[in-house]
């Protein structure tokens, strides 16, 4: 079996300078037939120049795309965006406002009149707007219009669909619901996806592999559950959620911290270590009201800390705590409604298979804090 072949789009150590600054360093990727890839990042990290590169609109300065294994872009070949088989929406959805619904979707289609009609009749149906095929985009709400803008990029069949934050101009309540039959409709058309956005909840519904990239750099590529669960960078972490930073020395290959001992056999003594753990998978022992001796399990230590604050959010509540030892201020999220009053005392601890340990980020900078030069990884502890 010929995997290159498997792939529908691969990018190759994409490079683009604009003037004197680099806005993206050796971007890599890779999609899959039929599969909806998400490229996050926050704003200005360089996601919708990458995306133009990949429907031909701007030149890359190294690097190689292909399309089925066939090079579209590279030193020496430039394929126009009209042969690239690539479809675009956008966010504004840039429909025509003096065409109808089904001269919008019409547009850009080529074929018999027959078969023309008969894409335009199945788009219709599976984007439900058949009643309002004759209306004009200003007849319609913004969900509407985010229907016929699909429709119209996916009419021609592109092998690929490149999506530049599509449902951010739609009014809250309906994102969720508008999502998932966009994504109904993305796999019932078989076409690969590449959707850019900020929003990692959009990027965990939507996608079967994101792409994090932050200053124009991948920093880590994996499916939503290996990205959340297990992230490389103290950066990949972060950008999922809130994160409580728990710091230790390392010292005879373990670190000691408030919260227990943690194994680090592949770090260099002296190495300042970061802990972190999101806010949801801190434990709060409930029955304790903080007395007692201090409670113990295979989670380690916990620690005895005062509430500081405590609000409702929606499906849970967070609750701000000090410890009393070392004065670290720690944001437990619980999915109920718990409001315990300031000056609380409660014992908390965390979930260890739930924490992630790195060396402290400005110290990465000056040395190599790993031992047999191993690049920067996930540290594993017992
Ligand atoms: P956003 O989410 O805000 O749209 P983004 O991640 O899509 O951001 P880009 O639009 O790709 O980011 O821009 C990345 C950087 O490149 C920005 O600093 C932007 O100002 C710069 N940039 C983009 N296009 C050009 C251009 N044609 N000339 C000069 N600088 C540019």
């Amino acid at each position: 079996m010929n995997l290159r072949h498997e792939i529908r789009l691969e990018l190759n150590n994409i490079s683009k300078s604009f003037g004197h600054r680099e806005i993206l360093h050796d971007i890599s990727l890779q999609i899959l037939p039929g599969h909806v890839a998400c490229l996050l990042g926050p704003s200005g990290c360089g996601k919708t120049t990458t995306l133009r590169i990949i429907a031909g609109v701007e030149k890359q300065d190294r690097g190689t795309i292909k399309i089925d294994g066939r090079v579209v872009s590279d030193a020496k070949t430039h394929t126009p965006p009209e042969k690239r088989s690539v479809g675009l929406l956008f966010q504004d959805f840039a429909l025509f406002p003096h065409l109808t619904v089904e001269e919008n979707i019409a547009f850009g289609l080529i074929g018999s009149k027959f078969n023309r009609r008969q894409r335009i009749n199945d788009l219709l149906e599976k984007v439900k707007l058949v009643p309002l095929k004759k209306s004009y985009p200003h007849e319609l709400s913004g969900g509407e219009q985010q229907r016929v803008a699909l429709a119209r990029a996916l009419a021609p069949k592109p092998k690929i669909l490149l999506m530049d934050e599509p449902f951010s101009n739609l009014d809250d309540r309906l994102r969720d619901q508008i999502r998932d039959d966009t994504l109904a409709i993305l796999k019932d058309e078989k076409v690969s996806v590449l959707l850019i956005t900020h929003e990692p909840a959009e990027a965990m519904r939507m996608a079967e592999e994101i792409t994090l990239i932050k200053d124009g750099r991948v920093i880590q590529t994996g499916s939503p559950v290996e990205i959340y669960n297990n992230p490389k960078s103290r950066d990949s972490a972060a950008f999922f959620s809130d994160l409580n930073v728990v710091h230790g020395v390392v010292k005879g290959a373990e670190i000691n911290t408030a919260f227990g001992q943690f194994a680090t056999p592949h770090l260099v003594e002296g190495t300042d270590v970061e802990v972190l753990i999101r806010p949801q998978h801190m434990r709060i022992h409930f029955d304790r009201n903080g007395e007692g001796p201090r409670p113990t399990n295979k989670d380690g230590k916990a620690v005895r800390a005062q509430v500081i604050k405590s609000k409702y959010i929606g499906n849970s509540s967070l609750v701000e705590f000090l410890t009393e030892s070392d004065d670290l201020v720690i944001k437990a999220s619980v999915p109920a409604v718990f409001l315990p009053e300031a000056g609380t005392k409660m014992w908390i601890s965390f979930r260890r298979d739930k924490s992630y340990l790195f060396p402290c980020a400005i110290q990465q900078r000056v040395q190599n804090p790993y031992k047999n030069d191993q690049s920067i990884q996930h540290e594993v502890w017992k």
